[in-house]
């Protein structure tokens, strides 16, 4: 039995992706791009699975591009910049520090 690639529970029966984790990706393809963190963690909880894979599973960078909770908050800082004129990639610590300013709207 394989090992769940994201929050590295046992499960994943045929594949290497649990059914909640499967449920999450799912539901951050079609969130992603179209509306703010908060809503966007609303989103995954709605899936009803627990707060905590959720974290985990936002946390998770199984291929090596940054973590999902990374790759969304840089796609809406890019978003963001690009509504204000500002042009460019954000580097890590941009994002980092975007992030926490985001988590802070969004509570
Ligand atoms: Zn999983």
């Amino acid at each position: 039995m394989a090992r769940c690639i994201y929050c590295g529970s046992r499960g994943g029966f045929w594949s290497e992706i649990c059914a909640d984790c499967k449920k999450l990706l799912a539901r951050v393809k079609e969130l992603r791009g179209r509306v703010g963190y908060g809503e966007f963690l609303d989103g995954l909880e709605a899936t009803g699975v627990v707060k905590g894979k959720i974290k985990t599973f936002l946390q998770a960078d199984p291929d090596g591009k940054g973590s999902i909770q990374d790759q969304v908050t840089a796609e809406m800082a890019s978003e963001l910049m690009k509504v204000m004129g500002l042009k460019g990639n954000q580097s890590p610590q941009d994002v980092k520090r975007i992030r926490k300013m985001v988590e802070k709207q969004s509570r």
